[in-house]
C-alpha cells in the first residue's frame, strides 16, 4: 500500500492542538525529508526521538518560541514518514507563527486526517484501526473511550484477520477441489468443510456483536418522548438529563417546538428529544410543532410513549392508542405510564403485547432506572460491554453482508448434491466484505470520505 519510493510525498504541516490556549501547543510536520525545516527553524540537527530544548526561530532568526523540537525519522513515525513534532506554548498567535514558518519552508497544510491517512497508506495502521484513531478522539463516554482504544490497538482487526483467514483456507480447500469433480464432494466431507464454515459463523456472529455494541458506544441511540400535552415529557426529559432543559408547566401545549439534550446512560450517548404535545390543535405554531414531532419520530432508534398513569393499563386513552399505531411500525417503542406517584402504585415493568410497560414518576424519579434499564436493552446491550469494539455502521453492514454469504454458503453445502461454484462464489463474497473493514481492497473515494471527518492535525 505504500507509495512508490520515486514519488515522495509533500511535506505537510498543521497546529495538532486544539484551537485555544493552553500549556503546549504542537506543530506536527510530516515528509520525505525535513532537513530544510529542523534548520530553518532549529538552526541544527537533532538526534532522533530525543527532546530538545530549542528556539523556534524566524526566516531572520528571531525567536517565534521556545520549546521542545523532537524528530522521529521515517519509518519509525506515527505517519512511516518523517515526523516533526514542535511542543510550544500553546497560544494560537505563536502557533500560528511557527506555523506558517513552516509553509515558508516548504510545507503545505495539512488536510483534515492527512497524518492518519499516510499512516494508512504506509502500513501503520489499517483502516479500522485508523477510524478508531477518530472515533477516541470523538468519544463521547468513556466506554466508547475505551473500546476506541481497544480497537486502535488492533483487537478488532485482530478478530476480522482471524476471519479472513479461515474463510481463504475454506477458499482454497474448495478451489483444489474443483478441479477434481469426481472426488470433490468427498474431498470436501473428509476436510469438514461444513463443521469449519459453522464455527466460523459462529465466530463471526460473535464479532458481529460486538461491533453491533460498538456502533451504539460510538454513534449513539436518538430516543425520542411523545404523547399528548402534559403527560410529563418535558419533566421526564429534565429527569434524564438531570438539569432543567425543557420547560415545565402545568399548561397543555407548553413544548412548541423540539429540544435535544445529550446524556449518558450505562455508557451509551443518548440523544433525548422531547417534543411537542399530540393532540388535534387550530394553533398555527403548535400545528408545526406536531409536524416536527412526526419528523423527530423518524429519525429515532427509540420512542418513549408517556401516558397518564391513572389510565387503566388496558384501557389506553383513545388518544394515546392513536399515537401508538401511528409509530413506524418498526421503531421500538416504551410505554411509560408516568406519575404513578399519584397512583400510588409501585414503580414496574411489564412486558406485554410485543412492548414494554414501565410505570414511574418523572416528578420524584422513583422508577427511572427501570426506563434506563429498558432502553439499553432496546440498544443491545445489557451494559457497555467491555468486550466491545468502536465500530462504525460501515463496518457492522460488512460484517452483516459476510453473516448473509456465509449463510448461504452453509446452505450451499448442504445441500444433497453441493454446488460448488456457488459456494465458493458465496466464501469469495464473504471475504471482500470482511477485508473492506481492515481496508485491504478500498476505493480511493471511500478512503477521501472516511478521513475528511478527521480533525486537521491527525
Ligand atoms: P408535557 O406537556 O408532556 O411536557 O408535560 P410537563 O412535563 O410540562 O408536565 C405537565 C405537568 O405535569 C406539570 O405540572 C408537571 O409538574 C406535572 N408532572 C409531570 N410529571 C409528573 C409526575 O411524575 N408526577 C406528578 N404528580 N406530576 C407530574
Amino acid at each position: 500500500m505504500s507509495a512508490p519510493a520515486d514519488l515522495p510525498a509533500e511535506t505537510i504541516a498543521a497546529i495538532a492542538t486544539p484551537a485555544g490556549r493552553g500549556g503546549v501547543g504542537i506543530v506536527r510536520i510530516s515528509g520525505s525529508n525535513l532537513d530544510a525545516i529542523v534548520a530553518g527553524i532549529v538552526g541544527r540537527a537533532l538526534a532522533p526521538r530525543t527532546a530538545t530544548f530549542t528556539l523556534f526561530r524566524g526566516a531572520h532568526g528571531e525567536p517565534l518560541d521556545e520549546g521542545l523540537a523532537l524528530l522521529f525519522p521515517a519509518p519509525a513515525s506515527y505517519t512511516g514518514e518523517t515526523v516533526l513534532e514542535l511542543q510550544g506554548h500553546g497560544s494560537p498567535q505563536a502557533l500560528a507563527l511557527v506555523l506558517a514558518r513552516c509553509l515558508a519552508l516548504g510545507a503545505r497544510l495539512a488536510a483534515p486526517g492527512e497524518f492518519t491517512r499516510r499512516a494508512f497508506m504506509n502500513g501503520k495502521l489499517d483502516l479500522a484501526q485508523a477510524e478508531s484513531v477518530a472515533d477516541l478522539i470523538e468519544a463521547a463516554t468513556a466506554a466508547a473511550a475505551r473500546a476506541a482504544a481497544r480497537s486502535l490497538a488492533g483487537e478488532f482487526s485482530r478478530e476480522v484477520r482471524a476471519l479472513v483467514d479461515a474463510v481463504t483456507e475454506l477458499r482454497m480447500l474448495t478451489e483444489a477441489t474443483l478441479d477434481f469433480p469426481e472426488e470433490d464432494i468427498e474431498l470436501l466431507r473428509a476436510a469438514d468443510a461444513a463443521g469449519r464454515l459453522a464455527a466460523l459463523r459462529q465466530r463471526l456472529s460473535s464479532i458481529l456483536a460486538r461491533a453491533a455494541t460498538g456502533a451504539r458506544l460510538n454513534e449513539g441511540l436518538t430516543v425520542v418522548l411523545v404523547g399528548r400535552p402534559n403527560v410529563g415529557k418535558s419533566s421526564l426529559l429534565n429527569r434524564l438529563v438531570r438539569e432543567d432543559a425543557a420547560i415545565v408547566t402545568p399548561i397543555p401545549g407548553t413544548t412548541r417546538d423540539t429540544v435535544e439534550r445529550q446524556v449518558e446512560v450505562g455508557g451509551i450517548p443518548l440523544t433525548v428529544v422531547d417534543t411537542a404535545g399530540l393532540r388535534p390543535t387550530e394553533d398555527a405554531v403548535e400545528k408545526i410543532g406536531i409536524e416536527r414531532t412526526w419528523a423527530a419520530v423518524e429519525r429515532a432508534d427509540l420512542a418513549l410513549v408517556l401516558v397518564d398513569a391513572r389510565d387503566a393499563e388496558d384501557a389506553l386513552d383513545r388518544a394515546d392508542a392513536a399515537i401508538l399505531a401511528r409509530l413506524p411500525p418498526a421503531l421500538p417503542r416504551v410505554v411509560v405510564h408516568n406519575k404513578a406517584d399519584l397512583t400510588g402504585a409501585a414503580p414496574r415493568t411489564r412486558a406485554a403485547a410485543g412492548r414494554t410497560h414501565v410505570w414511574l414518576s418523572a416528578l420524584t424519579g422513583a422508577g427511572i432506572d427501570l426506563l434506563e434499564r429498558e432502553v439499553l436493552a432496546v440498544a443491545g446491550v445489557a451494559s457497555a460491554g467491555e468486550d466491545a469494539f468502536i465500530a462504525r455502521a460501515r463496518h457492522v453492514e460488512a460484517l452483516s453482508d459476510a453473516t448473509a454469504h456465509l449463510a448461504a454458503a452453509a446452505a450451499h453445502v448442504e445441500a444433497p448434491s453441493p454446488p460448488l461454484e456457488l459456494f465458493a462464489e458465496e466464501l469469495r463474497e464473504a471475504q471482500d466484505a470482511l477485508a473492506s473493514i481492515t481496508g485491504e481492497f478500498t476505493a480511493d473515494d471511500l478512503l477521501s470520505v472516511i478521513f475528511s471527518r478527521f480533525c486537521i492535525g491527525k
